[in-house]
């Protein structure tokens, strides 16, 4: 293949598509080289393939707000790419979603899914719906009228949903709710971050927080240092944060800043067990503010309107938050006060500039895809209990995800050593994630 003609079809084809073509373009360039030593991979098109989703459902969500008022919605599924199982990822409802992003985060999840080992391809859903400042009756009626149309193309043989930005365990069992009810069937596989005692599993919740901290706590070890006493800027305060924070803090690191929409709280001490739990009262608020955090602390957060947390001096910087929020010149501040590991944690985190910079100065830099894979693998962990009507405990889950994280963290060095030993975990994940779907779809033929 040729990453510049496919690059140039996709434009063609896909005109203004910006995130998803930001992110193929990203994994066909770390993988190009790999790939073309495989001539079997360039006679089935794999590539040509995988770029394109299965298919997309895009469907009309119509509720009714608290003031009886008619309100209209977008509302999407994207059924990426199903040769290693059934199409897995979340949802999102945010009001930027539209289909260029779902299948950024679709086609992101393919490879995140293969990572893991488990049997899951790759789909991603949500809607345009903003959940700042609603109701909770009008969450249950959005979610409701979202299921109605989306209940038959999804199930736990075909396609199974879970949380993401403005999705969780309350969405989950709204959702779920309205799925049961329109499939007259309890098929707890359908959907997964359920809450625990009617299919979900312990450990959900934090996962994707914890696994992004197991996998940091590799990359600090790879450089013979522990996590002990780092400094950790976080951005965010949603659940994928507040795991993060638990885990860091429980393993010696300090979380010396978190960030949201409006700005940055300073946390000089580190967060602490208090701040953490008010974190979930945050989030459940859905007012969006970070500064709830320094009016509730203020002998401990210090909140400055309009920074981000990477203006913050730390050793480890994790954005936890949306797509694109580190820029280059974020990079360029945070390298100028010394940070050691980056780490991304939401999807595509950091614009390619702000990579290209961490890597320019052989900083180690964990992208997405394996930093963040905890959260879907816990899901994976959902399923099986599912599968086999049975709980497993805390730390049995937590055990099997620590494993499944170590794991992730060896195939990313196996396939990213570079000379002089850097390690580029970006293209480690991309060549460990995408050998397993490719090899998936030669064996299953054209189709
Ligand atoms: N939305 C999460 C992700 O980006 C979780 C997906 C899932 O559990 O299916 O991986």
């Amino acid at each position: 293949m040729k990453v510049k003609t496919i690059m140039a079809n996709l434009e063609a084809k896909h005109p203004g598509e910006k995130e998803y073509l930001q992110a193929v373009k990203e994994v066909l360039e770390t993988i190009e080289k790999e790939y073309n030593k495989h001539p079997e991979f360039e006679a089935a098109k794999i590539v040509e393939r995988i770029v394109e989703p299965d298919r997309i459902f895009t469907f009309r969500v119509t509720w009714v707000d608290d003031k009886g008022e008619v309100q209209t919605n977008l509302g999407y599924r994207v059924q990426y790419n199903a040769a290693l199982g059934i199409y897995k990822g979340g949802l999102r409802f945010h009001p930027a979603v539209n289909v260029s992003m779902l299948k950024f985060l679709g086609f992101e999840q393919i490879f995140k899914n293969s990572l893991t080992n488990l049997p899951l391809g790759g789909g991603k859903g949500g809607a345009d719906f903003d959940p700042t400042g609603k109701s909770d009756a009008e969450i249950m009626r959005f979610c409701q009228a979202f299921m109605r149309e989306l209940w038959r193309n999804i199930g736990p043989d075909l396609d199974s949903p879970a949380g993401d930005v403005g999705v969780g365990g309350r969405e989950i069992g709204y959702l779920y709710g309205a799925y049961k009810t329109l499939a007259r069937e309890h098929s707890t596989g359908a959907l997964t971050g359920k809450s625990y005692g009617w299919g979900g599993s312990l450990i959900r919740p934090e996962a994707t927080g914890f696994g992004a901290i197991y996998y940091v706590d590799r990359m600090v070890q790879e450089k013979g240092e522990s996590l002990k006493g780092k400094k950790i800027a976080l951005s965010g305060f949603g659940n994928v944060a507040w795991g993060a924070a638990t885990k860091a803090t429980e393993l010696g690191a300090k979380v010396v800043a978190i960030s949201g929409p409006d700005g940055v709280c300073e946390l000089p001490k580190g967060i602490d067990k208090e701040m953490i739990d008010y974190m979930l009262v945050m989030r459940d608020s859905r007012r969006n503010k970070v500064k709830d955090m320094a009016d509730k602390f203020p002998a401990k957060a210090k909140f400055t309107a309009g920074k981000k947390a990477w203006s913050v001096k730390c050793d480890i910087a994790m954005p936890c938050a949306f797509q694109n929020e580190m820029a280059e010149e974020d990079a360029k501040q945070l390298i100028k006060n010394g940070v050691k590991y980056v780490a991304e944690v939401s999807n595509m985190g950091c614009q390619p500039g702000a990579i290209a910079a961490f890597q320019a100065k052989k900083i180690p830099f964990g992208p997405g895809k394996a930093v963040n894979a905890g959260g879907v693998a816990t899901s994976g962990l959902e399923i099986c209990q599912n599968a086999g009507h049975i709980n497993w405990t805390a730390p049995e889950v937590d055990a099997k995800l620590h494993k499944i994280m170590n794991d992730i963290y060896d195939m990313c060095v196996e396939h990213g050593k570079e000379a002089k030993g850097y390690i580029n975990y970006v293209k480690g994940a991309n060549i460990a994630g995408f050998m397993r779907v490719a090899k998936a779809m030669l064996a299953q033929g054209i189709i």
